[in-house]
């Protein structure tokens, strides 16, 4: 018997194709698809993944992959290959969900089963079928519900080829931070593939900033790795290595109000934002305990006790 081949292989030297993975049916019976473009350069290199869309209604990382495979970026590959996922969680998009419809989250279902759970079978389809062609890769997320991400990259500290593929990128903020277990980034570490994560931008808007910004960045990864010539890099801002953040939470339900938003710093004892009751009796004011720079906040004006309602970077 024929062994089939894979996606890869389906793809000859100077082209390009799109291929059609397998992951289950809608309740109807529609096929659901993931869709992947390979396209290689005549040259052998590194194999890199361009992936959105693990979280079905984080739209900026879908339409990140969608332009850098439309745009033309990746038409001039000198070497290697680029595998591109725009969409991963179908599921989730047809429903403005960052879950499949059992409510489990893709990102926490790696390395996945192919019998197991919606979730588990989606993330399976990458631990299987792609992680195991490529040398390094990018995952572009999207902030939460109502929850604003400035630009950033993250990557694992313990992961030293992510490190350099997160300086290489050149984000606005480059953020060490460990991984989570059942991740795709943490599956990804286990075997051996260095795995950035790019977040930008709030769930269920597209944020230009954001979007070029990581377009820059994939631009930027691919001269790094000798796959793309360097014609058309302009200088860009620093960007400022953080290592350490954590949140800030609402101690009461209400309607918040910030103050300062994502992308500036904060000294220790600023003013955030506020917290009132409806009814004009109380009011809270939020203060930064440390100095720190906000890298998410929360566009949501009315929230509960224990919400997130700023997220702090700083280096320790
Ligand atoms: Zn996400």
């Amino acid at each position: 018997m024929k062994t089939p081949k894979n996606l890869l292989e389906s793809c000859d030297p100077g082209q390009r194709i799109l291929i059609d993975l397998d992951v289950g049916a809608l309740p109807s019976g529609t096929p659901i698809k993931i869709r992947a473009h390979v396209i290689r350069a005549e040259k052998p290199g590194p194999t890199a993944l361009l992936l959105g869309g693990v979280h079905g209604d984080e739209i900026n990382g879908i339409e990140i992959v969608r332009r850098a495979v439309s745009s033309g970026l990746l038409r001039h590959l000198q070497c290697g290959a680029v595998i591109a996922i725009p969409l991963l969680n179908v599921y989730g998009f047809l429903n403005y969900s960052r879950d499949v419809p059992d409510g489990k989250d893709v990102n926490r279902s790696f390395p996945g089963t192919s019998n197991g759970s919606l979730a588990s079978r989606v993330a399976k389809v990458i631990t299987k079928q792609v992680l195991p062609l490529v040398n390094f890769g990018i995952d572009f997320h999207t902030g939460g519900w109502a929850h604003h991400n400035h630009p950033q990259i993250r990557y694992s500290p313990k992961d030293h080829s992510a490190q350099v593929l997160a300086k290489a990128f050149h984000a606005p903020v480059t953020l060490a931070s460990n991984t989570i277990p059942r991740s795709l980034r943490n599956t990804a570490l286990e075997m051996e593939k260095p795995m950035i994560i790019f977040e930008g931008g709030e769930n269920l808007r597209l944020h230009g900033p954001s979007i070029d910004c990581a377009l820059q960045g994939i631009q930027n990864v691919l001269v790094a790795q000798g796959m793309l010539s360097t014609a058309t890099s302009k200088a860009q801002p620093d960007t400022l290595m953080l290592n350490k953040s954590s949140w800030t939470r609402a101690t009461k339900a209400g309607l918040f109000e910030w103050c300062i938003s994502s992308g500036n710093w904060v000294e220790e004892g600023q003013t955030l934002g506020y917290l009132r009751d409806p009814y004009g009796i109380h009011e809270e004011e939020i203060v930064a305990p440390r100095k720190a720079f906000i890298i998410g906040h929360d566009n949501s004006p009315v929230i509960n006790q224990g919400d997130a309602l700023f997220h702090l970077a700083w280096v320790e």
